[in-house]
């Protein structure tokens, strides 16, 4: 079995190689290490993981020079990034910077399309908001609009129109929650060229190791859960979570 966890930050504290050695035993051969602060970004690229880079809903005050050197963190680090993120929009923890994080998803939403690459995308409490930015981006090709929703929270109907605007979809821990039958019923919602699993490291450890701080080796458990809800098995399963993530967010070499 090979597993992909499209979804894991790394901390200052983080012992890389630990976590990568007792990923690769559970089966998690690859992991997206992705970004979103400058800790978080230069965290990502002491791994040897291909990286997101972005700057997060919490960046609100970053500039033209932040911008500029995000651009410069890509182009030189082009081999090993596959994606800006995570960005996106949080209207639960910060719904007072509403319409600065709306700016700045927006900003690198136009980044990731001048860069070709696809974005990773954060949304709690704002569907309504991700959509409409989204929607006023100007794609410069419409097929260059390509992504991931990350830790999907939400019921079938935003994911449908997420999967309209060519968006996949991917599953945290959260979907093993006692409390999550509907991000349950969009687990088994998405179409299978669509679905991602993901750990989102060090947070949001599934059942049964909740409360755990989390490690890309646990991803195994979201995917047996959303592989039961599926009504297939853990094989299957991974492989076509592994095709799909290796299609949106490339092969090692
Ligand atoms: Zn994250």
């Amino acid at each position: 079995m090979r597993l992909f966890d499209t979804h894991a930050h790394f901390t200052d504290k983080s012992d890389v190689d630990g976590l990568l050695g007792r990923a690769a035993e559970a089966g998690i051969v690859r992991v997206l290490a992705v970004g979103g602060s400058r800790e978080l970004n230069r965290n990502a690229l002491r791994t040897p993981c291909r990286v997101a880079l972005g700057w997060d809903r919490d960046q609100t005050d970053v500039g033209d020079g932040d911008f500029a050197e995000l651009r410069h963190l890509v182009t030189d680090n082009a081999r090993r990034v596959a994606a800006i993120g995570e960005i996106g929009l949080d209207f639960h923890y910060s719904p007072e910077s509403a319409a600065a994080q709306k700016e700045l998803f927006a900003s690198e939403l136009a980044l990731a399309d001048s860069l070709s690459l696809p974005v990773v995308i954060h949304t709690r409490e704002a569907d309504e908001a991700t959509l409409e930015v989204i929607d006023s981006v100007p794609w410069s090709h419409e097929s260059q609009l390509r992504g991931v929703i990350h830790s999907y929270t939400g019921g079938p109907g935003f994911a449908g129109k997420l999967l309209d605007r060519g968006f996949m979809i991917s599953f945290s821990g959260i979907v093993t929650f006692r409390s999550a039958d509907l991000v349950r019923e969009s687990a088994r919602f998405v179409p299978d060229d669509r679905i991602l699993v993901e750990t989102d490291t060090p947070f949001l450890a599934p059942v049964p190791l909740r409360g755990h701080q989390c490690e890309p080796a646990y991803v195994v458990h979201t995917a047996k859960c959303i592989a039961a809800e599926r009504k297939t098995d853990i094989e299957t399963f991974a492989d076509l979570t592994f095709a799909n993530s290796e299609h949106l967010l490339g092969t090692m070499d």
